[in-house]
C-alpha cells in the first residue's frame, strides 16, 4: 500500500517525469546541477496540470470499482493527448477495471524495450459494516487509523434501488464517542483511544423507523466509504495537501510521463511504452499482475508513494531509507 515498490530501471531519456515525480513526492530529494530554470522540479506546477492532478486523484475508485479513475478520468485524457492520432489503444480486462495504454500495439516491436509504468487506481476505503436500529451506520475502518477519521465528512456511496447498477452519494460524518460530555475520563485525558469497531456515520436522519429510511435510500452491508479530502494547495509553498494520495499520484505520473511521449513521438521508436493502471492492488497486487502477465513487459516500474520519515512523529528514522521532504 505504502511501502515504495519503484524498481530502478534503466529507462529510455524520459525528460522531466522523474525530476517532477521527485517535485510531487515527499523525497525533496534536488538536483545537483541548479543550473536552468527550465529544470521542471524547479517550477510551480502549472494551474490545469495541478487541476488534473486533483480531479485523478480525487476520483471515486475504491478497491475494485476503479473505473471512475481508469475511464472517468484517465480514458478521456488519453483522447485528449490524441492516442488516435498516435496508434496507441487501450487493452481493457474482463471483470477488472485495470487499464493500459499502449503506444506500440501494432507493427514490429522486435528490438524495441517494452517499458510498463504502472501506477494502481484503486484507493482503500471504509465500508458499511452493519446498520443499526437507530439509523447508526456502523463501518470498517480498512487500513486507516481510526482516531484520525473522527469528524471528517465522508462520502457513502449506494446503490440506487429504484435504478439498480446507478450509484448515488449521500454525505455524512465519522463519528465515535459524540462530544466531550459522554466522554469517559480516558478519552477525555487522551489514555483511550478509539477502536475500530466504534466507528460509526452520521448522516442526519430523523424521525422514526431510521434503519428503514437507510434501507430505503440503498444503504447496505458493502458499501463504500470514502474521505472527502480533495486535493488544494498549501501555504506552505509549492506543496498540497487532501486524501489518498495513494496512489493518484502514481497515476499521475504515469500520465505525465505519456504526455511527455505523446509530445516526443521518437521515442516510441525505440521503446514501446506501457501506462498502466492497476486495479486491486490494496487486497494483493492483483490487478497489475494480470497487466503484467498479459503485456510481459521488458521493465516494469510500479509508481507509488512513502512517507516522508523525517517529519512523521514518533518514527525512528534511522530504521528505513532516508526519505524527506
Ligand atoms: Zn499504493
Amino acid at each position: 500500500m505504502l511501502a515504495a515498490r519503484r524498481l530502478a530501471a534503466t529507462a529510455p531519456p524520459l525528460p522531466a517525469v522523474a525530476a517532477q515525480c521527485h517535485h510531487l513526492r515527499h523525497s525533496g530529494r534536488r538536483g545537483s546541477s541548479s543550473a536552468t530554470p527550465a529544470a521542471a522540479h524547479e517550477q510551480r506546477m502549472p494551474d490545469d496540470t495541478f487541476d488534473f492532478m486533483a480531479r485523478l486523484i480525487g476520483a471515486p475508485s475504491p478497491v475494485g470499482l476503479e473505473a471512475a479513475m481508469t475511464q472517468g478520468v484517465v480514458a478521456p485524457f488519453f483522447k485528449e493527448l490524441g492516442a488516435d492520432r498516435l496508434g496507441w489503444i487501450e487493452h481493457k480486462f474482463r471483470g477488472n477495471a485495470g487499464t493500459v495504454w499502449d503506444t506500440g500495439p501494432e507493427g514490429d516491436t522486435e528490438g524495441k524495450l517494452t517499458v510498463m509504468l504502472c501506477g494502481h487506481a484503486d484507493k482503500i476505503r471504509m465500508q458499511v459494516r452493519s446498520i443499526g436500529a437507530d439509523g447508526k451506520v456502523w463501518i470498517n475502518s480498512d487500513s486507516f487509523l481510526p482516531l484520525t477519521l473522527l469528524g471528517n465528512t465522508v462520502t457513502l456511496f449506494s446503490e440506487d434501488p429504484a435504478a439498480l447498477g446507478t450509484y448515488r452519494s449521500l454525505p455524512a460524518t465519522v463519528e465515535a464517542l459524540g462530544a466531550i460530555h459522554f466522554a469517559p475520563p480516558e478519552s477525555r485525558s487522551g489514555k483511550k483511544g478509539i477502536a475500530p469497531n466504534e466507528l460509526y456515520l452520521e448522516l442526519g436522519l430523523h424521525g422514526s423507523k431510521r434503519k428503514a429510511q437507510l434501507e430505503a435510500l440503498g444503504v447496505r452491508a458493502g458499501d463504500t466509504v470514502l474521505l472527502d479530502r480533495p486535493i488544494t494547495r498549501c501555504a506552505g509553498g509549492d506543496t498540497f495537501s487532501g486524501a489518498y494520495l495513494d496512489n493518484g499520484l502514481g497515476c499521475f505520473v504515469a500520465a505525465e510521463v505519456a504526455r511527455k511521449v505523446a509530445a516526443t513521438p521518437s521515442i516510441t521508436e525505440h521503446v514501446r511504452c506501457l501506462f498502466a493502471f492497476a486495479s486491486h492492488e490494496e487486497i494483493g497486487r492483483f490487478g497489475s499482475r494480470v497487466l503484467a502477465q498479459e503485456l510481459r513487459p521488458d521493465v516494469l516500474v510500479a509508481i507509488d508513494v512513502n512517507h516522508d520519515y523525517d517529519t512523521a512523529p514518533t518514527q525512528g528514522k534511522e530504521r528505513y531509507q532516508p526519505l524527506k521532504l
